[in-house]
């Protein structure tokens, strides 16, 4: 038969270069990837690789590590042997740790511009460093940090300034022959953000690295990140993306991961598709989707599961669901597949569900 249909998205990706960061291509046509940074010192190597490990379970494909001092630069090789991700090393101010990241096989090592007249007539040599170890550079605008210079002329951090900024340090490198890199504009505030990156997508074509920086918790900092991510990849712009929030590395990852299957630039994996419940509940929805949602935690494949609290909606979308339950009168309808398998009491639903779930699960193809 016919392949199936790709699932439909809201717009193509704005064509873009494509770099290398070690084994994951970032722009043209690879998928927007997801990278975290990790929060150990880096120089405890065993803390650090293994706060990589959980990332990568969690579906982390690039991770960043800082590189503030002589310590964390000596670990560097250790952390790039053994990591099974790329990792890029975040380095604001000293130019030799940015060659001791290149030596050490980091994938690609970000750069800040507002710290690089500091090193402006050694950007020739890190360019060189960089071509022959295969290492891609990221050029990390930020609006905490922008060029004093800048800051100046455009009063504060402006769109225009973040973006004046990038494509400044881009051209000294470009300078030099070398254009292996994507590019950030961040600000905390997701409507300059979200200009600032429009503006850049119009003046180049090297890949976007997406993030609002300082988000903030991770409730906030969730919906900041969700709401400008969407708002740029929905309109193709955008390849590789890191949520910030002030929680663990591995909730960014989540969120991250969240935001492109909303957005089919992933395939969709365990969906639970829950009602808000109303006036008209017959059940307790929200723990019955805490519940359900809790035992299939962790399930790689794509199944929607409808927990509906009524006989309204219920079993519409229990029915459109793979799985689902409508509930009403202290027993609950189970539907796989669109038809009623059983009707079992209240208190077995949820055993009921994970059980059907798994047994769907058994018969997909995993991936
Ligand atoms: Fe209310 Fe029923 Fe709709 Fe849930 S399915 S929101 S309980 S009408």
């Amino acid at each position: 038969g016919l392949p199936p249909m790709p699932p439909p998205v809201l717009a193509p990706r704005r064509p873009t270069r494509q770099i290398k960061v070690g084994k994951v291509m970032v722009g043209g046509d690879a998928p927007v990837s997801v990278q975290s940074m990790t929060t150990t010192l880096t120089s405890d190597i065993n803390a650090t690789l293994q706060q990589i490990a959980e990332l990568t379970a969690t579906g982390c494909d690039i991770v960043r590590v800082a590189v503030p001092s002589q310590d964390d630069a000596d670990a560097l090789p250790a952390i790039a042997h053994k990591s099974q991700i790329p990792v890029i090393a975040d380095i604001h101010f000293q130019p030799k740790y940015v060659f001791a990241a290149i030596e050490a096989g980091c994938a690609a090592v970000r750069v800040n511009p507002g710290n690089i007249r500091a090193f402006d007539d050694q950007v020739k040599e890190i360019a060189a460093a960089a071509r022959d170890h295969g290492t891609s550079i990221r050029i990390g605008v930020n609006a905490g940090s922008l060029d004093k210079r800048l800051l100046a002329k455009h009063g504060k951090a402006t769109p225009e300034a973040l973006v004046e900024s990038a494509l400044w340090e881009a051209s000294l490198f470009e300078e030099h022959g070398f254009r292996d890199f994507k590019i950030s504009v961040k600000h905390n505030d997701p409507v300059i953000m979200v200009r600032a990156y429009e503006m850049l997508s119009e003046a180049c074509d090297y890949p976007l690295h997406l993030g609002v920086t300082e988000a903030g918790p991770a409730f906030q900092g969730t919906i900041k990140s969700s709401v400008a991510f969407g708002s740029l990849l929905s309109r193709g712009i955008g390849d590789t993306i890191r949520v910030s929030l002030s929680a663990p590395p591995v909730e960014e990852v989540k969120v991250g991961l969240q935001i492109l299957q909303s957005l089919n630039l992933r395939p969709r994996k365990l969906e639970i598709v829950s009602c808000p419940s109303c006036g008209r509940a017959q059940v307790d929805v929200y723990k019955l989707a805490d519940a359900v949602t809790a035992g299939l935690e962790g399930l790689e494949v794509p199944l929607r599961v409808a927990v509906m609290g009524c006989v309204v909606n219920g079993p519409g979308e229990a029915r459109e669901a793979d799985l689902g339950v409508a509930s009403g009168n202290g027993k609950g309808q189970i539907f796989v597949r669109g038809e009623v398998i059983k009707t079992v009491k209240e208190s077995d639903i949820v055993e009921t569900l994970i059980e059907e779930a798994l047994r769907l699960a058994e018969e997909m193809p995993a991936g």
